[in-house]
């Protein structure tokens, strides 16, 4: 074999081959390789880091299904607003509604329970209602903590990733793990015809004989993309650090258009104070999506739009001129939570809430643990104090006995902080934040010293962009012609590209990793 990297050509030896290749293992790559070996075809996963999982594995575990596909269309045309073909929502939207079965079946491999919970979309838009989750409650015999021990997870998404792991498993199907895809190989009319890997700091050109799926998550560790696409910085990974854009480079060099590299799935939240640590924090506002009352049948989405429920949260949000900049308690944090940090003030030349502020006081303090820790890494291990007191020990959080030391510590004007507060505090006994719509039922005074405080900066818990794919997950060139034989699933490309839906990343893991599974098993072999 040679050493030569681009342009990898098809005149060189192959090291070995299969029908399809699979790159990343996390949901999407796992249920297409599932796919395209029920299909009839030998498949090859090849996954970059020590362990499988990606991102998937450390996930809430929540996937949205439909109840009605005509209604998730018409929420998915309003949430993509243009940014995403009819076309392509369509067939998601009806893939959304067979999700339910394919994970039925698949945890019968290993006898887990599959509930299925209602749950409505996170804005008030038509079709809202066509919507409910699945997931896996329970796995019997099975302890997920000892299982993947360098997982935190809410549980859920350890448990249907284990679902998934074992039907990888049950059907033989071979993974090479600490194997990095590094280059697509296509022929002289690029046809994608294998792939070279790096494994153990050699290279391998495997050869796919029917094509090759691209499963590799987004961008969320790489800074150098982001710094291209996005707007503020920094911004912080939450969980994984494998993901770095490779298979958008990867399809890029083969000529693949992108879309909605400016969209993440992100929030605000902390930096841990040990450099070391890889992840920021999220902030968690608690119960986020449960069940409302023990035993009952629905799960309501606290947006705090009319006729939903908002909980108490208490902290707001500072910029670094003292003043409150955002509704803290947006319809839905973990997608757009990050946007108004992003901010950029051309008077002065800079983010005046990049950072911004978090804070809070006594009251707060004892209400639930603001930051939720998640991630798949081996060697970390960090939990959330309940009353988020060893985040203070830790410096993460810090505490000021009055407001005078509050205002010196986020040095602001004194009398510009006691007047941020007092409106503030003003708004809750009134029942009406005046200033940013934020649910009335959701705010708590910041009164009550000591007061907590701490920088708080965008995160993104996973990223949107990526090549685009048609309905059928064939990767596009910049005219609109599928590369043959190149398939995307999972967050790389997603179909999200302007309003997110809680639980459809994972969906669309699984709509979209079936369906390049069993269009790359139906491509012709070479
Ligand atoms: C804390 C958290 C909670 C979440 N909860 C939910 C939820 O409940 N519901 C929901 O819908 N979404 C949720 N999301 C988002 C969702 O988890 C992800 O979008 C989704 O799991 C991505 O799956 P994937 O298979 O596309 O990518 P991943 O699961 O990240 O898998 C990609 C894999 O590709 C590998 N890889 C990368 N580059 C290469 C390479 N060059 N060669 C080989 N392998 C490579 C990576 O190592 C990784 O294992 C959550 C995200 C976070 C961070």
């Amino acid at each position: 074999m040679t050493d030569s990297t681009s342009p990898e050509t098809t005149d060189q030896e192959w090291d070995e081959e299969t029908d399809v290749i699979v790159v990343g293992f996390g949901f999407a790559g796992g249920a297409a390789a599932i796919s395209a070996h029920d299909e009839g075809s030998d498949v090859l996963i090849v996954e970059k880091m020590p362990h499988p999982g990606g991102i998937s594995i450390c996930s809430a575990g929540g996937v949205r299904i439909s109840r009605d596909p005509d209604g998730t269309f018409e929420y998915l045309k309003a949430t993509n607003a243009g940014t995403t073909p009819d076309d392509v929502l369509r067939r998601f939207a009806d893939g959304m509604a067979e999700v339910e079965d394919f994970i039925r079946e698949l945890a019968d491999v290993n006898g887990a329970t599959v509930i299925n919970r209602a749950g409505l979309g996170n804005y008030p838009l038509p079709g809202r209602n066509s919507f409910a989750f699945v997931m896996i409650e329970d796995i019997p015999g099975v302890d997920i903590d000892e299982t993947y021990p360098y997982v935190r997870s809410l549980g859920a998404g350890s448990r249907l990733f284990k679902v998934v792991e074992d039907n990888v498993k049950h059907r033989r199907i071979p993974v090479y793990t600490s194997c990095r895809a590094h280059r697509l190989v296509t022929g002289p009319d690029r046809t994608v015809q294998g792939l070279v890997v790096e494994r153990d700091g050699e290279k391998r050109r495997i050869r796919a004989r029917r094509g090759v799926v691209l499963a590799c998550g987004g961008f969320e560790a790489d800074p150098s993309m982001q710094m291209q696409y996005w707007q503020g910085q920094p911004v912080f990974a939450t969980a994984f650090r494998g993901n770095t854009g490779d298979g958008i480079r990867m399809a890029q060099d083969v000529g693949a258009d992108l879309w909605h590299m400016w969209h993440y799935h992100g929030t605000y939240g902390f930096k841990h104070t040990d450099p070391d640590y890889p992840f920021g924090i999220r902030t968690k506002r608690l119960p986020d999506w449960f069940p409302v009352a023990e035993g009952e049948e629905t799960v309501e989405w606290d947006s705090g739009f009319a006729g939903d429920r908002a909980v108490r949260m208490p902290w707001i949000l500072l910029d670094r001129d003292g003043g409150r900049f955002m509704n803290e308690y947006e319809p839905y944090m973990q997608d757009t939570g990050h946007r108004p940090m992003q901010r950029f003030r051309p008077e002065t030349q800079d983010y005046p809430a990049l950072p911004g502020w978090f804070v809070f006081d006594e009251e707060g303090r004892k209400t639930f643990p603001v930051g939720q820790p998640l991630y798949n890494e081996e060697g970390v291990d960090f939990r959330w104090s309940q009353d988020n007191q060893a985040e203070v020990q830790l410096g993460i959080l810090k505490a000021a006995g009055s407001l005078a030391e509050l205002a010196a510590a986020l040095s602001v004007d004194e009398a510009v902080l006691s007047a941020t507060l007092e409106r503030y505090n003003g708004y809750c006994t009134a029942g009406e934040d005046g200033a940013f719509g934020r649910p009335a039922s959701s705010m708590m005074p910041v009164a009550t010293p000591p007061f907590y405080y701490a920088t708080a900066w965008p995160l993104v818990s996973n990223t949107q962009g990526g090549p685009v794919h048609d309905s059928r997950q064939r990767i596009l060139d910049v005219f609109g012609d599928p590369i043959p034989r190149l398939y995307a699933a999972g967050e790389l490309g997603s179909v999200f590209g302007h309003l997110y839906i809680g639980g459809g990343n994972l969906s669309e893991c699984f709509v979209g990793g079936r369906a390049a599974g069993a269009g790359v098993a139906g491509e012709e072999a070479l």
